[in-house]
């Protein structure tokens, strides 16, 4: 087991991409927090991962709140004595041309991606750092922490801000032996994606296979998605390396869409 007896917090973890890095994290012999703003949604989780292995909890968490995330971030810490493992992963998206982009949309998704890694990186951090066990900080990018997209401006300039955030963390976090990278996926089937086919189709009037096909997946090399394993492996790499050698980094799990 790679992380046995680690307490891992990761937001947004009653769905998609952070539900299966908390099924991998628990096979692995951790502790999981499902810090979610879908309370129920994060209990049904946390039974399912609990019920034949290690301990998880549901927490509720709105990220962009102060208070509720140290809430959330004591109720683990009170819970399993700690923090090793921080994965800031909650997130939405919302399209618009620029010309057109409500100032309160731009301002909402800024604020769950960026204010929500910052709360969340400052409330595990001074666990970490008192603990003397040091940690592994894990910020959700995606390919848009590397490249634009159409319509996508707050989502482009918040994922390209994370890279920024793990770089000061890297930096800040190194004398207490934490360490903080980027995991940037291409398109994963999740509900958040599942949304987005039925939305493009309509605003580019085409097909929803010529959504995936012609537009999601087009730069891929083998027009395959990434799937929710693939980033939960990805995180599992990052967790558990055993120095800062590699800290400060952000990986591009894409079927190649991107390349470095
Ligand atoms: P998802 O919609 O399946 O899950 C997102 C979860 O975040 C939900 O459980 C939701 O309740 C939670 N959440 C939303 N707002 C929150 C808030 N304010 N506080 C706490 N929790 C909140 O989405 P997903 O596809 O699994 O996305 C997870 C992360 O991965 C996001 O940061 C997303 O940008 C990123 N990502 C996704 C893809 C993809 O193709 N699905 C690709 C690259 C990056």
């Amino acid at each position: 087991m790679k992380l046995k007896d680690k307490v891992a917090f990761i937001t947004g973890a009653a769905s998609g991409i952070g539900r299966e890095i908390a099924v991998v994290f628990a096979r692995e012999g951790a502790h999981v927090v499902i810090a979610d703003l879908n309370k129920e949604a994060a209990d049904a989780t946390a039974a399912e991962i609990g019920k034949d292995g290690p301990k998880a909890i549901g927490v509720a968490v709105d990220v962009t709140s102060e208070e509720q995330v140290n809430a959330a971030v004591q109720t683990a810490v009170d819970t399993f004595g700690g923090i090793d493992i921080l994965i800031s992963n909650a997130g939405i998206q919302i399209v618009h041309p620029l010309e057109d982009f409500p100032f309160s949309e731009w301002k909402k998704l800024l604020a769950i991606h960026l204010d929500g890694a910052f709360l969340t990186t400052r409330a595990c951090l001074k666990h970490m750092y008192a603990s003397g066990r040091g940690g592994s900080v894990i910020y959700m990018g995606s390919v848009h922490s590397k490249e634009a997209s159409m319509l996508k401006a707050p989502y482009v300039a918040a994922k390209h801000g994370l890279i920024g955030l793990a770089k000061v963390v890297a930096k800040e976090g190194a004398a207490h032996n934490v360490r903080a990278n980027v995991i940037c996926p291409g398109f994963v089937r999740t509900p958040l994606v599942e949304k987005q086919i039925p939305e493009q189709a309509k605003t580019l009037g085409i097909t929803e296979q010529q959504v995936i096909k012609d537009v999601m997946l087009k730069e891929t090399v083998d027009g395959e998605f990434t799937t929710t394993d693939d980033v939960a492996q990805v995180a599992l790499l990052f967790a558990s390396f055993p120095s800062n050698a590699l800290t400060g980094q952000s990986l591009v799990v894409s079927h190649g869409w991107f390349m470095q």
